[in-house]
């Protein structure tokens, strides 16, 4: 397809190392990797580790390895090696932020020179009051730029002198500011609004609005694909591309990720980090196409896609603007969907590292695992699902063993009878499907039983449930010796009843 960008696509997924990878931003880093791929571009992975409380020890690696468990790869910027060591590739390093600090710095210098920020040497509690104060009148909390005025060489002076300080965009305060975003179209703000915001800590490291729009400069980024979050911040970032006459990319804003109530999705890690899904037995190629359409559908009428797929379909200018439902249950269709398509080795595979059972009749168990297949809908409920075909049932209060109005006796008399004739058949017979079944329907039709009067109480014995699958599938599974024990523990169950 061509480029209607007209340019050689340049994108990067920028996360902050707070720990773990949100899904929210494994959705923000598929979405650059899939416009990328979809014109042959590339896709950078920076590091924005400049706010420094932030930062959690191992944080960069667990990124890199969430991205990489579900195929999301960069091009360029910040990897793991093969022995999980960090690296860089690339001609615009480095692609670690706070690598960046010299440059960042140097620029806001230059902001100050060319009067398009200031020093500010307002006391955190000078600010904390003028907050208290703008709140209680109930107005918009803001600075209320007293330093703004100040002379610049006084200023300058005051910095030299070691005066702790900030530095702050000189942000204009009046008139309003447009810019095209692919998503939303034109979006304007009110320069009114538009705290001057603060570039520089006094900590001496700059803030993410000066960090990333310098570093999107530096890296020749072409599109800023990134979260709603962002959108209000865009008018500071243009003032900065502005101010040195750099080359504006494009930017798209992807919708919110709401909860089902519509309420923003949560934040606690265990609800939202990307590794977890994946620990709960969610596949990666279902969790990709389950994040892929999250605000973004090429197709009313699918909803299976592959990774490749999505990069051929992909289109920013599909995505909706309004924020997209994380639905848990849509996750769970997919996934199942995904699982029923595995090659049956893999199925097993995957399905036994979450199994935990004491049993080790291997074969028992890959029976077992096979019958679930079309059922689990993740492999991390595989050993509650399996549960019920491997503690084999000795009690069966709260089922019933008798059909309909089938009174005891009967429900007993029916089990004897197919008791005795699994005891006349091979074990290899009673494995097969097709042997026990057609063995019990002979009987069946010989004594003028009906199925329900037979069969149910045998599903019944064998399950230990009302619900589960036919009686000729858990005879193939538990084989003889198992059906016979479960047999006679239900035949007990009703002389007692
Ligand atoms: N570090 C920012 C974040 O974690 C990146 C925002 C951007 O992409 O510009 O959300």
């Amino acid at each position: 397809m061509k480029n209607p960008f007209n340019e050689h696509v340049r994108v990067r997924f920028a996360p902050s190392p707070t720990g773990f990878l949100h899904i929210g931003n494994l959705r923000t880093a598929l979405y650059n990797e899939l416009l990328a791929r979809h014109f042959n571009g590339d896709f950078i992975l920076r590091i924005e580790d400049t706010d420094r409380t932030r930062i959690v020890e191992g944080g960069v690696e667990n990124i890199c390895r969430s991205l990489q468990a579900t195929g999301v790869i960069p091009n360029e910027g910040i990897w793991l090696d093969e022995k999980g060591e960090l690296f860089e590739r690339g001609d615009y390093g480095p692609y670690l932020q706070s690598a960046c600090r010299e440059r960042h710095l140097e620029q806001a210098e230059k902001l100050v020179t060319m009067d398009k920020a200031y020093y500010c040497f307002c006391s955190t509690e000078h600010l904390d009051d003028l907050r208290k104060k703008q709140q209680a009148k109930k107005q918009p909390t803001m600075y209320d730029g007293s330093c703004r005025k100040l002379d610049p060489t006084e200023a300058r002076k005051k910095v030299e002198s070691g005066e702790s300080h900030v530095i702050r965009l000189k942000l204009p305060k009046h008139g309003l500011i447009s810019f095209n975003d692919i998503i939303r179209g034109k979006v304007t703000f009110d320069w009114s609004v538009i705290d001057d915001q603060v570039i520089i800590k006094s900590d001496g490291f700059p803030t993410y609005h000066l960090a990333a729009t310098s570093d999107d400069n530096h890296m020749a980024i072409s599109h800023v694909l990134r979260g709603e979050e962002w959108v209000s911040s865009t008018p500071k970032h243009l003032f900065i591309y502005e101010a040195f006459g750099w080359k504006i990319p494009q930017f798209a804003h992807l919708p919110l990720l709401l909860n089902k109530d519509k309420s923003k999705l949560s934040k606690r890690q265990s609800d939202v980090a990307t590794e977890d899904y994946l620990k709960n037995g969610y596949l990666p190629e279902a969790l990709l196409n389950f994040v892929a359409l999250l605000g973004w559908n090429p197709s009313a009428e699918r909803e299976i896609y592959s990774h490749d797929e999505l990069v051929e379909l992909f289109s920013v200018e599909k995505i909706n603007h309004s924020g997209a439902v994380f639905n848990l249950e849509k996750l769970d269709w997919l996934n199942s969907q995904y699982i029923k398509q595995l090659p049956k080795k893999k199925y097993l595979k995957l399905a036994r590292t979450y199994l935990e059972t004491a049993i080790t009749d291997d074969a028992y168990i890959d029976r077992c695992l096979l019958m679930l297949s079309d059922r689990i809908v993740r492999f991390g409920n595989v050993t509650d699902l399996a549960k019920d075909f491997l503690d084999l049932k000795k009690d069966y209060s709260g089922v019933s063993l008798t059909w309909k109005k089938q009174t005891t006796e009967d429900a007993t008399e029916k089990l004897e009878a197919l008791k005795e004739l699994l005891e006349s058949l091979s074990a290899d017979d009673v494995a097969k499907m097709e042997k026990s079944e057609s063995a019990i329907k002979s009987l069946i039709l010989e004594r003028g039983w009906t199925n329900g009067e037979t069969l149910w109480p045998l599903r019944v014995a064998l399950s230990g449930q009302e619900k589960s699958p036919s009686p000729f599938e858990l005879l193939a599974i538990y084989g003889k010796d198992r059906s016979l024990g479960l047999l006679e523990n239900a035949l007990k169950h009703l002389r007692a009843s």
